[in-house]
């Protein structure tokens, strides 16, 4: 769409802002730019702009998925006139036919446009991360090539259907009661097309649209998320003859990563680390998308301390920018130790607070057991 300005600053709201004050700033606003109103030059741009942005607040679904992905969350989603069909402007003219300039839909009764499809499309962590074509094969129903979609055996065309002279519709008079009852019924001769194929085209049995497989390349943005819905226009089932074809919907779904975690724009991923360079401090290689880095742990680094890798997350769908990588440090106890390391321990606990360990580390102390499902339930009642 037009503007790239964040629809809450145009209207001078807030992100918590209510349908009610939405609606209530875009009334007063619109009161001020209304082009028929104000003759001041960029009045009438303004009016598109808050017309925009109230197009897309006021409706829940498109308020969400632009609080979520920002512009680009609508503009793949939505065409121009998508964004404003539906929004309620009454009171100031007809919106759709200032900005569009007419030419709405034909009737109900004229051909049928395509259906629209839906495509679940599944990504790795690192193709929703980097963005990148994706092709995907649609099953879908397509205008017949053989005949152009006339469902006429090639060299003869469709003709005039000679019950109903073309119209589609044939008018039925009864006489009941001594009224006379007019109605119009589809023509059952032409199924209403108006039209007849004395010889069908073999190839779509006279249908004028064939199914199937359709290879579609579709460009996955750098940062998208699960439910994230790409709209390729006009990608969908093929419409009757002169209507436009349907819409595909493509929603994405991103694949578990073995070692990351996505929080919005941050990924998340712990890192193990010895007791001894928690202590010490050390240097250690961390995993990110874009390569090993090296991450410095400073002395005296507890468990589960969260360390920040700036830059190193996912790039922003909206804006410039990336997230974080937030590494969370567990210090492992060591399992397997030699006699010298044992004996160097003892030391260390020794000069740590004067008293000699056990030389087997068994106590006096009640015997225990270690259980994962106890850690779960500890955690929950910890952490949660
Ligand atoms: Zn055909
Ligand atoms: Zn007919």
């Amino acid at each position: 769409m037009a503007t790239t300005r964040d629809y809450y600053e145009i209207l001078g709201l807030t992100k918590e802002a209510s349908t009610e004050d939405i609606k209530k700033t875009y009334r007063k606003l619109a009161l001020k730019y209304h082009p028929d109103r104000n003759k001041n030059p960029g009045a009438e741009e303004k009016f598109k702009e808050i017309s925009e942005a109230y197009a897309v607040l006021s409706d829940t679904e498109k308020r969400a998925q632009y609080d979520r992905f920002g512009h680009a969350g609508i503009n793949n989603q939505y065409s121009a006139e998508d964004i404003f069909r539906g929004a309620d402007f009454s009171g100031f003219g007809d919106i759709f036919e200032m900005f569009f300039g007419g030419g709405r839909r034909g009737g109900p009764m004229g051909p049928r446009r395509g259906s629209d499809l839906q495509y679940d499309l599944y990504v790795t962590f690192e193709e929703a991360a980097f963005g990148g074509r994706k092709d995907v094969e649609i099953p879908r129903t397509e205008r017949c090539t053989a005949c152009s979609g006339t469902g006429a055996k090639a060299g003869t065309s469709p003709k005039r259907c000679p019950t109903c002279g073309g119209a589609g519709q044939v008018r039925t008079t009864r006489t009941t009661l001594g009224m006379q009852f007019v109605s119009s019924t589809t023509c059952s001769t032409c199924h209403g097309r108006g039209q007849v194929i004395e010889s069908p085209c073999p190839t779509c049995s006279g249908a004028g649209r064939v199914r199937s497989k359709r290879t579609i390349a579709v460009n996955v943005p750098a940062g998208a998320d699960s439910g994230m819905t790409l709209k390729l226009s006009g990608e969908g089932d093929a419409g009757e003859p002169g209507a436009p074809s349907g819409d595909l919907y493509v929603v994405v779904h991103v694949m578990k990563h073995k070692y990351f975690k996505r929080v919005d724009y941050d990924i998340i991923s712990e890192l193990s680390i010895s007791f001894t360079q928690a202590a010490l401090g050390a240097d250690v290689m961390v995993d990110t998308l874009y390569g090993q880095v090296k991450m410095n742990i400073p002395s005296g680094t507890q468990t589960h301390s969260v360390f920040r890798l700036k830059d190193k997350g996912i790039q922003r769908l909206q804006g410039f920018g990336k997230g974080d990588q937030l590494v969370r440090v567990i210090i492992k106890t060591p399992t397997k130790l030699t006699q010298e390391q044992k004996e160097l321990l003892r030391q260390f606990e020794y000069l740590s607070n004067g008293k000699k360990p056990d030389a087997e580390g068994k106590g006096k102390g009640e015997k225990t057991k270690r259980s994962k499902g106890l850690f779960e339930k500890v955690k929950d009642a910890l952490e949660g």
